[in-house]
């Protein structure tokens, strides 16, 4: 599949519950169009779009979000009414105003966004990301380099150096890309899903108890991966938001 940078669009962000940029890609595979996908340019959330919602594709670069609203999507605020009233009341600090059924609603958002991520790298134990296939090639580029580049005029007791390092180095990267393997999904979780389900649910305010029941409920409908989100990472993602807010 490639995907073609095409622009930039207005539009709502769950995660950052209000309007952002966006950056607008094309999706094809052998010439054929697949789609279009958006990536929000402030939490980086991919998710598929409908082209057609947007008037105009914006070209330009450092644009505001309102320049963006009237030449990419005019009718925005007519659009998304209902969900621009749920995330006023959210901004406002006006949570009595949201039924508990809707407050419910909007705390499970970002986890129907997120599941399908979660789905896509678990259970593997062993996952290769960008990092762990960096890893994994300096682990055998730097020795190879070390052993084979030319040493023209170098002593052999130096050159041995060489080896020793080019061992212990190999043997050090081998047990720091092992890590990262075995490791790759749990810091995805970490770094890119826990820090995101928490910004969007932080309005909110929600309690344990919510987060158990929508836990709960999406493993009860089929989502075995909710069981790789852990309450106290959201919280403390929650706690982390809320802190940065008051101040
Ligand atoms: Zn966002």
């Amino acid at each position: 599949m490639i995907f073609k940078k095409i622009g930039k669009v207005a539009d709502l962000c769950i995660v950052c519950r209000g309007v952002r940029p966006f950056r607008l890609k094309k999706v094809t595979h052998k010439s054929k169009l697949l789609g279009y996908e958006k990536e929000c340019l402030d939490c980086r959330i991919k998710s598929k779009t409908d082209r057609s919602k947007y008037a105009n594709i914006c070209r330009k670069h450092n644009v505001t979000v309102e320049f963006l609203i009237s030449d990419t999507f005019p009718h925005l605020r007519e659009h998304y009414r209902e969900e621009l009233r749920k995330d006023k009341f959210v901004d406002e600090d006006n949570l009595p105003m949201l039924t508990d059924e809707e407050r419910l609603e909007m705390i499970r958002e970002p986890f129907d966004i997120f599941i399908p991520f979660i789905e896509k790298r678990h259970p593997a134990e062993i996952y290769f990301d960008r990092r762990t296939i960096k890893s994994c090639l300096f682990t055998f580029i730097i020795p190879l380099l070390l052993i084979f580049s030319p040493k023209p005029n170098i002593p052999t007791e130096i050159v041995n150096y060489f080896y020793y390092f080019a061992i212990a180095f190999l043997i050090i990267s081998s047990i720091v890309s092992f890590y990262y393997l075995k490791n790759a999904n749990k810091f995805y979780l970490k770094n890119f899903i826990f820090p995101r389900i928490g910004k969007s649910v932080a309005p909110l305010k929600p309690t344990t108890d919510e987060l158990e029941h929508i836990l709960n409920s999406l493993k009860n409908s089929g989502a075995s991966v909710a069981k790789y989100i852990k309450i106290k990472d959201i919280m403390f993602y929650v706690d982390m938001y809320i802190k940065n807010a008051e101040w």
